[in-house]
Formats: C-alpha cells, sequence, structure tokens
C-alpha cells in the first residue's frame, strides 16, 4: 500500500476537531486538521453574536475529561460565547492541539486515491496532503444560509450574520438596527441588542417557541462534586437521551390530573431550557399532550408582551411544541416591552427587497444603520459539501443522498471509504448535547482505528446491508413523530414523492451509544475492512 503524509486528516477545529486532533494524536496517528477560521473554536467562534449562549447546562457542555474537567469552571449555567470560546482555547492549550492544526485554511477538494487507500486532499492555501482517514468535524450547523434579498448589493449600512459575526467592532449603541430571522440565533440576539440600539426590528416569518433559559449562576458546589467523578459523570450522561442530566417526561400527560400536568409544567418552566421538551413522555407524538405544553407557553407570551397585537403576532400557532427546535431565550418576549423594539410580520408583510437606506416591505420602507440576518444553516450537508470530497466515481457523498442520507451509525456512508461524518445525519447529533456526541464519536474512530491498526487493514466502509438496516432503523424510529411532518431543518423532504427523511436519529444518546458499543464488542460488525 502506497504511504502517507498523515494517519488522520481532520476539517475542522471547533469541540470536535479539538477532540479527534488531541485523542487520535494519543493513540500515535500523525495527525494534520485545517481550519479556516485563524483559531479553534468552530461555530463558537463564529457565533460571537450578542446574546449568543449555549442551552446545553454547562456542567455537560464540555469534555468529560478527568483532568481538564476539575481544572476549569463555569460562572453561568448556560455561558455565553466568550466563556465557551475561552474554554475551547483552554482544552486546545491543554492538550497542546494547535501545531497540528493549520488555521485560516479552507479544505477546497479531498479525492479518494483506490489504489492507495488515502484521500488527497487539497487547500485554500495550495497545499496538497494524503490522509489515510478523512474526519469532517464540520459541523451540522456550521454553513450558513447566505441572505438571498434583492438589493442587499447596494445596501449603504453595515449588514452582519449571526452565523459568521465580525471579529471587529459592530457598532450597536444607538444604532437603528434590523434583524431578520427569529429561531434559536434570533431570540438570543434581539433582547442583547435592544439593550443598547436606538431601535430594533424583528422581522418574524414564523412564530416560534421560545421559553425562558433561567440562566442563573451556576452552582459550585454540584460542578466540585462532578469535577471528583468525572469517569461516573461520563458514563452516566453517555446513557441519559440528551447526554445531561435533564429530566425526561414524566409519563404520558393523560396519567396526570390537569392540576398534576399544571404543576408538572410549572416546575419544568421553572427549571428551564429544553426541559420543557419533555414534561410528558408523549408530547412529541400525542397532539393533546402537545397542545398542553404549547398552550402553556402561549399562555407566558401573552401574559408577557403588553401590545396585544405584538402578542398576538408573536403566539406560535402554526407547529407542535418541539417539533422545531425549540429556542431557548434570556428576555426575548419581555424585549418586545420596550419602547425601541418593533416587530413585522413578513407572512402579512413581506419583504420586498432591501433598499441603500434599509429595508422596503409591501406597507413600510424602513430606515436601518444595521441588517442582522440570522437566517440559519444548510444543515447536515452543507459544510460537507463545501469540503468537496470525492470518491473514486467523481461522486460526494450527498450525490448518493438523493431520498435522504444513508449512513451507518452516522459516521460512515457507503461509497466513501475512510470518510467518518462525526455527528453525521444518523446519530444523535443535533438533538443531544453536540460536545459529548462529537467525544462519542471520536472514541469510537479511535477504537475503529486501532481495531484495523492491529490487523493490517487500511480501508474500511459500511456493507450496504448494515447501512440499510440502519438507515431504516433510523426512520423507523422517527416514524410517529409530530416533528417529521413539520418543515424543519432536521427534516430532508424527498423530491419525488415528498415523503420525509428525519436526519438525526431519535430514539436517544442511550440508545444509540449501546448500539454502538454492540458493534464494538462484535468486532465492529457491519463495517467491511481490507
Ligand atoms: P434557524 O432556527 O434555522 O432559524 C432561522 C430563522 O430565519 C427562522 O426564523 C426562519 O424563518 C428565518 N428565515 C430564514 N429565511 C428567511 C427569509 N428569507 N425571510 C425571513 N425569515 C427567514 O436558525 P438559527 O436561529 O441560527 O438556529 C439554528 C440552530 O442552531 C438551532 O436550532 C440550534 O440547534 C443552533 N443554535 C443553538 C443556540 C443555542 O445553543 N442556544 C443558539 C443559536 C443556534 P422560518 O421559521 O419561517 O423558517
Amino acid at each position: 500500500m502506497n504511504s502517507v503524509d498523515y494517519d488522520a486528516v481532520v476539517v475542522g477545529a471547533g469541540a470536535g476537531g479539538i477532540y479527534a486532533v488531541h485523542k487520535l494524536t494519543q493513540e500515535g496517528l500523525r495527525v494534520i486538521a485545517f481550519e479556516g477560521a485563524p483559531d479553534v473554536g468552530g461555530v463558537w467562534y463564529h457565533n460571537r453574536y450578542p446574546g449568543a449562549r449555549v442551552d446545553i447546562e454547562s456542567y455537560f457542555y464540555c469534555f468529560p475529561d478527568e483532568e481538564l474537567y476539575p481544572r476549569w469552571t463555569w460562572k453561568e449555567r448556560y455561558p455565553a460565547q466568550p466563556e465557551i470560546l475561552a474554554y475551547l482555547n483552554f482544552a486546545a492549550d491543554s492538550w497542546g492541539v494547535r501545531p497540528h492544526i493549520r488555521f485560516s485554511t479552507w479544505v477546497t477538494g479531498a479525492q479518494w486515491e483506490p489504489a492507495a487507500h488515502r484521500y488527497r486532499v487539497t487547500t485554500s492555501s495550495g497545499e496538497s496532503v494524503t490522509g489515510r482517514y478523512l474526519i469532517m468535524a464540520s459541523g451540522q450547523l456550521s454553513k450558513a444560509r447566505t441572505p438571498a434579498f434583492p438589493g442587499l448589493e447596494d445596501y449603504r449600512g453595515r449588514w452582519v450574520q449571526t452565523s459568521h459575526w465580525p471579529t471587529d467592532h459592530v457598532e450597536t449603541a444607538g444604532k437603528r438596527i434590523a434583524v431578520i430571522g427569529t429561531g434559536s440565533s434570533g431570540v438570543q440576539a434581539v433582547p442583547a441588542l435592544a439593550r443598547d440600539a436606538e431601535n430594533v426590528t424583528v422581522f418574524q416569518r414564523t412564530a416560534n417557541y421560545s421559553v425562558p433559559a433561567q440562566n442563573g449562576p451556576l452552582d459550585q458546589q454540584k460542578y466540585a462534586d462532578l469535577a471528583g467523578r468525572v469517569a461516573e459523570m461520563r458514563e452516566a450522561i453517555l446513557h441519559h437521551p440528551t447526554g445531561s442530566d435533564i429530566p425526561l417526561g414524566a409519563g404520558p400527560a393523560g396519567s396526570f390530573t390537569p392540576e398534576e400536568q399544571q404543576a408538572l409544567l410549572r416546575e419544568r418552566w421553572a427549571r428551564g431550557g429544553h426541559t420543557m421538551n419533555a414534561v410528558f413522555s408523549d408530547q412529541g407524538t400525542d397532539i393533546h399532550a402537545n397542545t398542553l405544553v404549547a398552550d402553556f407557553v402561549r399562555q407566558h407570551v401573552l401574559d408577557t408582551v403588553r401590545d396585544p397585537v405584538t402578542a398576538d403576532i408573536l403566539t406560535p400557532r402554526s407547529y407542535p411544541i418541539g417539533s422545531r427546535r425549540l429556542c431557548v431565550d434570556t428576555g426575548y418576549y419581555e424585549a418586545f416591552n420596550q419602547r425601541n423594539v418593533d416587530l413585522i410580520d413578513v407572512k402579512a408583510d413581506p419583504i420586498e427587497r432591501i433598499t441603500p437606506q434599509g429595508i422596503r416591505t409591501r406597507d413600510h420602507d424602513l430606515e436601518f444603520d444595521l441588517i442582522v440576518f440570522a437566517l440559519g444553516f444548510s444543515a447536515f450537508t452543507g459544510a460537507l459539501d463545501e469540503a468537496n470530497i470525492r470518491n473514486e466515481f467523481g461522486e460526494r457523498p450527498t450525490d448518493r443522498w438523493a431520498r435522504g442520507p444513508r449512513t451507518l451509525l452516522g459516521l460512515m456512508t457507503r461509497g466513501f471509504p475512510n470518510l467518518f461524518l462525526l455527528t453525521g445525519p444518523g446519530s444523535p447529533s443535533v438533538l443531544a448535547n453536540m460536545i459529548l456526541d462529537n467525544v462519542q464519536h471520536v472514541d469510537f474512530v479511535a477504537d475503529l482505528l486501532r481495531h484495523m491498526g492491529e490487523r493490517g487493514h487500511t480501508k474500511v466502509e459500511p456493507e450496504e446491508k448494515a447501512q440499510d438496516e440502519w438507515t431504516a432503523h433510523v426512520a423507523e424510529a422517527a416514524s410517529n413523530l409530530l416533528r417529521l411532518n413539520v418543515e424543519n431543518y432536521m427534516v430532508h423532504v424527498n423530491r419525488d414523492d415528498g415523503s420525509r427523511v428525519f436526519m438525526p436519529y431519535v430514539a436517544g444518546l442511550d440508545r444509540y451509544v449501546a448500539e454502538c458499543d454492540k458493534v464494538a464488542a462484535d468486532d465492529f460488525a457491519g463495517f467491511a475492512f481490507s
């Protein structure tokens, strides 16, 4: 077999890439990583918009590493972006991964060379290296949807994207600001921007459900306790559906009296954030259970927002709660009680164009100094496509995914040997704690590569049958979900017949880890080696 420059080429230096470089170098592999940004952090490098925070509690949104964990502590339950970025820098420095990473370098192509069992990887800096294994740590929510509004090129103010917030100072104090998009990013940015802007006008297309994070200082006692038993904690969260310790559904809604239902809703509300996703065990599948939770959140909107017209527009009614990712905010609805915050419903009053001065809708012509686009991502496939990975037939992985992603364990896809998709479609991915997802995937890959090294294998890809079975299992797990029928970045809609594929594995991280453990214990059954 031909030689390689590197055993593993890692794409991306966010949490997944940092851990992949650390783990694989520890395994004695020669590793190089490429990262488009000038520093580590991935989405936490780019998403530096005001108000950006994580929505998984910080006890668990970090590496479950016995050496690292006790040396760090967080200030808040849901830390803001600067603290998370500082943490990822701390991890990168502690593990000494930087010398392995080429920053400000995008991967422009990765060609599988079938005779040599390696990828030739080319980059924006003109570099060309070969690697036995290609590890995509490029994230599932990293390739932003670019704004495509007519007239943007003539706009004389400044425009920015939450997903790629500039590193230079973006002046917001005293400015007239438009925010387009009210997903997780938009609802976090609005109250933060409204603090010192002259005016913030929010352009909402769909009213989303947003629940308060109930953020606050970290319970340092709890953190210290976890720091003293990291290995145990790691096992516990790997065996939890979301990779954390949030309470699971208390039981089917119908098993509680109306008073008990309301008490449970209040209790979960007080705890905050994604706990509202699992008040009742059947709220994701039963519309009556779901409506109980949705009504509770809708009532909060009506109780909070003083202007009844604004409250009405903000009230989410078009889909069941949790069937798109629940937004978690700090003061979103409250912001609309400020005199400097306005709302435009773009379904009733569509954006016609960006003008040199601002935004023209059907009914308004508004001037802005700054337009903030919070339009979301080309989820699951955007960053993968961008790397321009080609197999021996010149295909990209997504060329074979016309009817939705086909993977084994969300980690590999047939026809693309030695290519690993960290947190890929078919794994729990965005439904669980993404740092833990990455750690679990990298550990699995490290075990797989060790297995191969011990046997002298240099090529691995999923067996067709195993991939078919896993893809069918992922679909089956999602078959009774309310969210399968809702427009949503997690759902792939087949062009030919309109049928739908839910991309992440919804049965829970715990179940997924058990499946991975079973495969590993069975000598990686389902993977074909040569
Ligand atoms: P998103 O949830 O996809 O939201 C995009 C928003 O832009 C939606 O409100 C969408 O409206 C709107 N939009 C898109 N195109 C538009 C157009 N042409 N005109 C008007 N509005 C338009 O994206 P996101 O807010 O960036 O969040 C994506 C994911 O990133 C989240 O679900 C979460 O997984 C992650 N995230 C997490 C956090 C956190 O940890 N707290 C923070 C930010 C992001 P429609 O709803 O009508 O499509």
